[in-house]
């Protein structure tokens, strides 16, 4: 468990650069800045570097959405760890879209997480299964399979950068999220595969989030969660006041 929350808006492939700079500006008078709450926004790269020069840095933090493993190169059309470093100070990594629509499999995952930490950004690695996998009561397999295969090159010292991401990909996007037992079970089962491989006080230490169809009704409940140390947000993090509502839903959270 972490001692703040961390509360990650991704924007995934919306919005165009001014549309991303007017987000940021509505989202700098929404939000309140607390020492409590890590707030990191994930754009498209074309927006990072505009997002990097216009936000503050001690209130909003940069994601990057994805990125290439090797430093440069002939690799037409993709972006390097290497490229992002001092931009970003995390990375969302194996996220299902990019599982599912672009085929990323466990062997890119985990080069991409060990690029990540090589550069130091923090990678958010996302894992979870789908409603098939659900339904045939794979859940606990496909969380070890995902952990083991993005987490296999890692050391205990390197697993100080990592954060965990627990979306259910049957959760993301639908207007179905998961419920809070369920999300604690799985932040029990891939904190004991942490454990396994790299003992108890990694496991402990490392953060796991929940992601899928948060919204600022349902957030508390998932902050409340054991386990749970803040939330991955899609939809709407592209709403400033549903945005800002969810933050405020983390500030405070173990007093309220
Ligand atoms: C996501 O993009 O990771 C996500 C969880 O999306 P949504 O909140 O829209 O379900």
């Amino acid at each position: 468990m972490s001692d703040k929350k961390y509360i990650v808006g991704n924007w995934k492939m919306n919005l165009n650069i001014h549309e991303a700079s007017l987000l940021l500006y509505k989202l700098d008078s929404e939000v309140n800045n607390h020492y409590d709450v890590e707030i990191v926004l994930a754009p498209p790269f074309l927006s990072i570097q505009t997002m990097y020069l216009q936000s503050d840095h001690r209130k909003f933090k940069l994601a990057a959405q994805n990125l290439y493993w090797h430093d440069q190169g002939a690799f037409t059309g993709e972006i390097s760890a290497s490229q992002l470093r001092g931009l970003v100070k995390y990375a969302l990594i194996g996220h299902s879209e990019r599982r599912n629509v672009f085929g990323e499999k466990g062997r890119d995952i985990s080069r991409k997480v060990q690029a990540a930490i090589r550069n130091n950004i923090q990678p958010i690695l996302c894992v979870g299964e789908t409603a098939l996998e659900r339904s045939d009561g794979e859940t606990s397999d496909v969380l070890h399979d995902q952990i083991i295969g993005g987490l296999n090159n890692v050391t205990s010292h390197d697993m100080e950068q990592v954060i965990i991401a627990y979306e259910p990909v049957w959760a993301i996007g639908s207007g179905r999220s998961a419920l809070p037992a369920d999300v604690e079970s799985a932040a029990k089962t891939i904190r004991q595969n942490i454990k396994h491989m790299f003992g108890q006080s990694v496991a402990k230490k490392t953060p796991v989030l929940y992601g899928g169809s948060v919204s600022p009704d349902n957030a508390q409940g998932f902050l409340r969660a054991d386990g749970v140390d803040g939330l991955l947000v899609g939809g709407a993090s592209l709403d400033p006041v549903k945005f800002a509502k969810i933050i405020e839903s983390a500030h405070n959270i173990d007093s309220k």
